[in-house]
């Protein structure tokens, strides 16, 4: 079950598609050219392919265990996380002033991919981290950037994100975890959180919480929320650690997948209260919040392509191995490995191209933040972060509901016998499903989609990436090739059914939301599956290109192969999912309650 990771396809997107030496150019990235790029890769590899991926297996079947309060995590993966820390891997796209990388996250991103396909359970260690990191230096006060961030970044503590409580999950207005403010400017806390992932475990000295709380006398909903700081351990003032604060782990989840990964029940506040310190201002939790699940739901995404490469990468090498059944064509006279069968050539085709028309779209959204926070000039800063924005539903949503298809077919490629857990097909499967609820579910993300991104400014920034495909297809038209008309005709179809739903949505989501919200996670889907197929259109003109000049012949060949694929069997399905949309809200909706 080993790993090797995808790099040529990685730094083909990186190259061509995110056009990494334009980043370069921008203030602070003048180190992160192409060269960096695939130094910096190749070095992710090794360790993720020789350290971390060995242990995805061991962390299915040797899970974390609590006992007596204290999460041991499934054997090597301290040491591993220690290689990780010191390696400089968690700081990778963090400031230099705090001892990070400083790299863009156009590089950050595969890295998070390779760390995910190798182990997704361990890597979500880091990924809470990074999310805790960004809150603090977008809201943190001098005092406690000063405090954490640097064991942050370098890996020496580890972070966690609490928002979730038992009754509180999608809708956060629930929460009711309390702050009660003391005269020397820090709050106790007291109440419960659930779900917290690495709430509780043995891989770092510390562990810094967010959690959100309502401080007494606070407004009702969601404008009552405020984020606090609550470390495991107190820091003292000379930066060694104190005493124990008033938050334990009373319990870790029996879960379907990600065993490895301790998701704990964290009790605060039941020896006197716990020490919280409030980041930004008061009742602007959620907001602050919001930019730490921004990361997060970019970086959930990207588990979905992680784990898609993952099981593909097992699909193929059995599908080239397990001998079953005669070619329908006669070209072996005899039984003949599965991977000569269409079928099976279609499923793997089908993982193929969705992992990498989403690795595509993540590595173009990646480059869009990148620009958004350096570049120099403000309105093409303005337009790549409301670019990313738009992504970042897309990107969580469509890439991790892929993942799902994807794993399923992994499956299906090895016959009864991934349906064995020894084969290590399923736990890919098990592992996926968590992708599409945590982070906020799909729906959530369709909600995101629709409401904020699409309805709020009347389908303009939606508008503005179709006219941008349309320059795509004008360039596809401009080609004498077979793939190219193909993949145009298609590419220009889903393009018009997503401009139909835009306007859809724009002009119905006031006046008659059942019937918008009803389309709104096929909304997404359609979004997502445009714009992980642009990204494959523009790879088959850069490979087209690239075969002209005979180099790279067999990967340029296959990138045409595929994106003709995409375009073919997935971009297709656009124009019904707008139909479905557009005439089938009320079908959705019709049923009497009490006839379900
Ligand atoms: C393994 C694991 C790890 C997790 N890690 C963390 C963590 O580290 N920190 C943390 O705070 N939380 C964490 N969570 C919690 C996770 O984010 C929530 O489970 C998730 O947000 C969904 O909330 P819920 O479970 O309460 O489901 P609910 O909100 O009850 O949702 C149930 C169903 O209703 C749908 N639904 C709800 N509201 C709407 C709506 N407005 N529109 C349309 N459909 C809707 C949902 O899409 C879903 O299908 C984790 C959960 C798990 C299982």
């Amino acid at each position: 079950m080993s790993y090797t990771a995808p790099l040529k396809d990685m730094l083909f997107n990186i190259r061509h598609l995110a056009n990494i030496d334009q980043i370069a150019q921008m203030p602070e990235f003048e180190e992160a050219g192409y060269e960096t790029a695939q130094a910096v890769l190749e070095e992710c590899a090794k360790l993720n392919e020789g350290v971390i991926a060995p242990l995805n297996w061991d962390g299915d079947k040797n899970p974390s265990s609590l006992k007596d309060g204290v999460v041991t995590t499934t054997p090597g993966f301290k040491d591993a996380f220690r290689q990780y820390a010191e390696g400089g891997w968690q700081g990778l796209q963090h400031p230099v002033d705090f001892g990070g990388q400083g790299l863009p996250k156009t590089i950050g991103a595969a890295c998070g991919e390779m760390l995910n396909s190798a182990n997704m359970s361990f890597a979500l260690c880091p990924l809470l981290s990074d999310g805790a990191i960004e809150a603090l230096l977008t809201a943190g006060s001098d005092e406690l950037k000063a405090t954490y961030l640097e064991n942050l970044v370098s890996g020496k503590w580890t972070g966690t994100m609490n928002l979730t409580e038992p009754q509180a999950g999608s809708d956060l207005a629930l929460v009711r975890t309390r702050a009660e403010p003391l005269p020397d400017g820090t709050y106790r806390i007291f109440g419960t959180k659930i779900f917290i992932t690495y709430g509780e475990h043995d891989m770092a000295e510390n562990i810094v919480h967010l959690v959100l709380a309502r401080v007494v006398g606070a407004p009702e909903g969601v404008k009552g929320i405020s984020l606090f700081v609550v470390p495991k351990f107190m820091v003292n003032k000379d930066g060694s650690l104190g005493a124990r604060n008033d938050v334990h782990c009373v319990s870790i989840e029996h879960k379907m997948g990600i065993k490895a990964s301790p998701t704990a029940v964290l009790q605060y506040g039941d020896h006197g209260g716990a020490v919280g310190y409030l980041v930004g201002q008061e009742n602007r939790g959620l907001e602050y919040m919001f930019i730490m699940m921004n990361a997060a739901r970019y970086a959930v995404g990207v588990q979905g392509i992680a784990i898609a490469e993952r099981a593909y990468q097992k699909a193929v090498g059995y599908a080239k191995d397990r001998v079953q059944s005669r070619p329908v064509d006669g070209s072996i006279n005899a039984s003949a490995p599965i991977i000569h069968h269409p079928d099976v050539k279609r499923m793997l085709m089908t993982m193929r191209a969705y992992t990498e028309g989403c690795r595509a779209m993540a590595s173009v959204a990646a480059a869009a933040y990148d620009a958004a926070h350096h570049h120099p000039d403000a309105d093409v800063r303005k337009q790549n972060a409301a670019f990313y924005e738009f992504m970042v539903p897309l990107v969580k949503g469509y890439s991790t509901e892929m993942s799902l298809e994807v794993t399923s077919l992994g499956v299906q490629v090895h016959g009864g016998m991934g349906f064995i857990e020894e084969t290590g097909a399923a736990q890919y499967y098990r592992d996926a499903k968590i992708l599409t609820i945590y982070e906020g579910t799909t729906a959530i993300q369709a909600n995101d989609l629709v409401g904020r991104k699409t309805a709020r400014d009347g389908g303009q920034t939606a508008k503005g990436i179709a006219m941008q495909i349309e320059a795509t297809e004008a360039e596809l038209a401009g080609r004498d090739s077979v793939n190219a008309r193909a993949v145009l005709k298609r590419l220009k179809a889903a393009r018009e059914a997503f401009v139909d739903v835009v306007d859809f949505v724009a002009g119905n989501t006031k006046a008659s939301p059942n019937a918008v919200f009803a389309g709104s996670v096929p909304y997404l889907m359609l979004a997502g599956n445009l714009v992980a197929g642009w990204q494959l259109a523009r790879a088959l003109l850069v490979a087209e290109d690239a075969l002209a000049r005979g180099e790279e012949v067999a990967f340029m060949q296959a990138k045409v192969t595929t994106a003709r694929f995409y375009a073919d069997h997935l971009l297709s399905k656009a124009p019904g999912i707008r139909d479905s949309i557009v005439e089938g809200a009320e079908s959705v909706t019709a049923l009497a309650l009490d006839s379900f």
